[in-house]
């Protein structure tokens, strides 16, 4: 039955960003859906442990910070020994800066582009080493951004990551759909999260965002979920190297 083929039953996953956001309602969601959660990022994921016990699944709250080094393999260790195996990576932690191109540092488009792009990386690369050596399938989900298609203003490293993202998602589509693994990516539009904060709380940005948005309004975090379940699931098996665009319509425009 068609139902069945979105469940995550008995499925793990490692969703990076788990502790707000996007990340958090993703993480939730894939539990809703059947599957124990290995949640990264580097605070407390009391609010995610909790929501996600409630719904009768198993957390794991990894606390690194994705840019020290070795924090891939940290990850994969310890959900793998707490948990016995993964089979789902999610990449959605990631941060942004706001400034002039002509402003940015050296120091400031390195940290971008190593939590945006190189934790996802190698993030993915321990993951699917690990399928790979023992012979599981599964599903990678990289979170891009509508910056991984348009070019955006006073985020360029923000920018360069989200394109790296998705030349990423299909460089490693391409050599790993051979073992099973679908790699794929959702590309959010406008979302209520504390990553947009300043956005909203800018009357003049806001109006402008709103006012090339067909739907009018901001996303929720909950909207991008049924896209992400997809991904995750038995639906979504002859899908790679592709995306799904969730952003009321601000595409099209
Ligand atoms: P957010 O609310 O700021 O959450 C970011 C998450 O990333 C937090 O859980 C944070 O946890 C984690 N994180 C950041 N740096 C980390 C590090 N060095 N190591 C481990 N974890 C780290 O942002 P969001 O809006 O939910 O964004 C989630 C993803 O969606 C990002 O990739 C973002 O680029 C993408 N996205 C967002 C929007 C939007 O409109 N909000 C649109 C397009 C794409 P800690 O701070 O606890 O470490």
């Amino acid at each position: 039955m068609i139902l069945d083929k979105f469940s995550l039953a008995g499925k793990v996953a490692i969703v990076t960003g788990a502790s707000r956001g996007i990340g958090q309602k993703i993480a939730i969601a894939l539990a809703e859906a059947g599957a124990d959660i290995a949640g990264v990022a580097r605070s407390q994921q009391e609010e995610t442990k909790q929501a996600i016990e409630a719904v009768g699944r198993k957390f794991l709250a990894i606390q690194v910070d994705l840019t020290e080094k070795k924090a891939a393999e940290e990850v994969l260790k310890q959900t793998v020994s707490y948990f016995g195996k993964a089979d789902i990576l999610v990449n959605a932690a990631g941060i942004i800066l706001r400034k002039n191109f002509i402003d940015f540092t050296e120091e400031e488009f390195d940290m971008v582009l190593k939590v945006n792009l190189k934790a996802v990386f190698l993030m993915s690369q321990v993951f699917a080493r690990y399928l790979i050596e023992n012979q599981r399938k599964g599903k990678i989900i990289n979170i891009g951004s509508l910056l991984s298609f348009q070019g955006g203003i006073l985020i360029t490293p923000y920018t360069v990551s989200k394109h790296g993202v998705l030349g990423l998602t299909r460089a490693m589509a391409n050599e790993l759909a051979k073992y099973g693994i679908n790699v794929n990516a959702i590309i959010p539009g406008y979302f209520e999260t504390e990553m947009t904060a300043a956005l909203r709380a800018d009357p003049e940005r806001n109006q402008k965002i709103l006012d090339r948005i067909p739907m009018g309004r901001w996303g929720k975090p909950e909207e991008l979920t049924g896209a992400a379940v997809f991904l995750a699931s038995e639906a979504s098996d002859y899908m790679t190297g592709s995306y799904i665009i969730v952003d009321g319509g601000w595409m099209s425009r």
